[in-house]
């Protein structure tokens, strides 16, 4: 981490990590670290999951290139599931994963009495106060992963009383609901969000009703998005030591582009010790170029009210989509995978691990043994020009 003019450390960028192949792309797009589920101990999907192999294959990719990884066991165990929990953590342990993001005290104490992986306390745990951090400190959690419903402002009077490490999210999809304490979609589908098993029945539209007459018909418990990109120099100069982006679930567009994003205004910050205005609105403009809801600073600046609702169904669509990655890189041109049909003509766009990105159309798109195709299918091996810069697994979006 490279030290700023303040006290505090630049924060680390920390990264959603759903699969290993997106493991590898946000370390190569300049995570600092990776959080992802180990099987059956999260609050994910057992698709989203990392197998034992893949835990290995990932901690080896990242510590070679100088990232962390964060397994998550955060969903809220009974006693007959922590039966199942020293075994996974000897594991993981003898993988040498570099910290624990728990939500429950039980899992905690079962933890503690069997490795000495250090232990990160969860969002889901609800930690929103300076006393409540002080606690967790002194019952053995190195760092403090704080309620999204926390100002930067309380969390730096946090950071300052309680003296431990602190992460807050910076971008992605918000709950309406305190995170841990959510019951919709176990009332409306039967799924236990805190036990992985989240509908998202927050984003359903709703009936309001006085009696017999409706009052309104709305989305009004779904909520924007974060972003919270001009405000990464508050982040670093409050002493936020982590800073979180949102989204295991999501593609290799959205794990690209955010990583960079962010990992460029760290890095300017660091540097520069400020963020133009220029700088930020070319950021923002980045942060169109997929799909997601509108944005807001949520909670950041103030309690979120009204304006922080979303009161649509659907995302803001982008144009932009992503086409395909690079598979390898040979003497004379880059290979490309196709993640759907592009044409001749397709604007595109080469994204860098460096933070840039090359624009450019194929005018003849050729299959690997040099065939002039009118247009690709998904899963196509391409040529692609051998552009300077490119690298295996850099993402390539476009225009649809
Ligand atoms: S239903 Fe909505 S508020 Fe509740 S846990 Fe799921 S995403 Fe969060």
């Amino acid at each position: 981490m490279t030290e700023q003019i303040a006290n505090y450390p630049i924060p680390e960028l920390l990264a959603p990590a759903g699969s290993l192949e997106k493991l590898k792309t946000v370390v190569s797009y300049g995570a600092d670290a990776v959080y992802l589920g180990g099987v059956n101990f999260g609050l994910r999907a057992a698709a989203e999951n990392f197998t034992i192999p893949e835990l290995e294959e990932g901690v080896s990719f990242a510590h070679q290139r100088g990232a962390k990884v964060y397994v998550v066991i955060n969903a809220f165990p009974f006693d007959e599931d922590l039966e199942e929990l020293p075994s996974f953590l000897k594991e993981l342990e003898r993988i040498k994963v570099d910290a624990l993001i728990v939500s429950d005290i039980g899992a905690i104490k079962v933890i503690q009495k069997t490795t000495h992986i250090p232990i990160h306390l969860s969002t889901q745990a609800s930690c929103v106060n300076a006393y409540g951090a002080k606690l967790w400190k002194k019952l053995g959690v190195e760092r403090v992963i704080l309620g999204r419903e926390v100002s930067l402002d309380e969390a730096h009077k946090i950071r300052k009383f309680a003296d431990v490490d602190l992460e807050m999210f910076i971008h992605g999809s918000m709950c309406m609901a305190y995170s841990g304490n959510c019951t919709i979609s176990n009332f409306t589908q039967g799924r236990d969000s805190n036990r992985g098993g989240c509908a998202h029945s927050c984003r359903f539209e709703y009936t309001l009703r006085e009696g017999e007459e409706v009052v309104s018909r709305d989305y009004f418990m779904s909520s924007k998005d974060l972003e919270g990109v001009d405000l990464v120099p508050i982040y670093a100069r409050y002493g936020i030591d982590s800073i979180k982006i949102e989204g295991r679930m999501k593609g290799p567009l959205y794990a690209a582009t955010v990583t960079k994003v962010y990992r460029k205004a760290l890095d300017t910050y660091a540097r520069e010790g400020k963020l133009t205005t220029e700088l930020i609105r070319e950021l923002k403009a980045e942060l169109e170029k997929f799909s997601h809801r509108k944005y807001t600073t949520a909670s950041l600046l103030g309690a979120a009210g009204t304006e922080s609702i979303y009161d649509e169904r659907e995302h803001e669509k982008s144009p932009y989509q992503v086409v395909g990655t690079i598979q390898e890189v040979g003497d004379e041109f880059a290979v490309m995978e196709t993640k759907r049909k592009i044409f001749p003509e397709t604007e595109l766009e080469l994204l860098l691990f460096n933070g840039e990105e090359v624009s450019f159309k194929l005018g003849d798109i050729q299959d690997l043994s040099g065939e002039s195709l009118e247009w690709t299918k998904p899963n196509q091996l391409i040529r692609i020009p051998k552009f300077e810069a490119i690298e295996q697994r850099n993402v390539v979006r476009g225009q649809l």
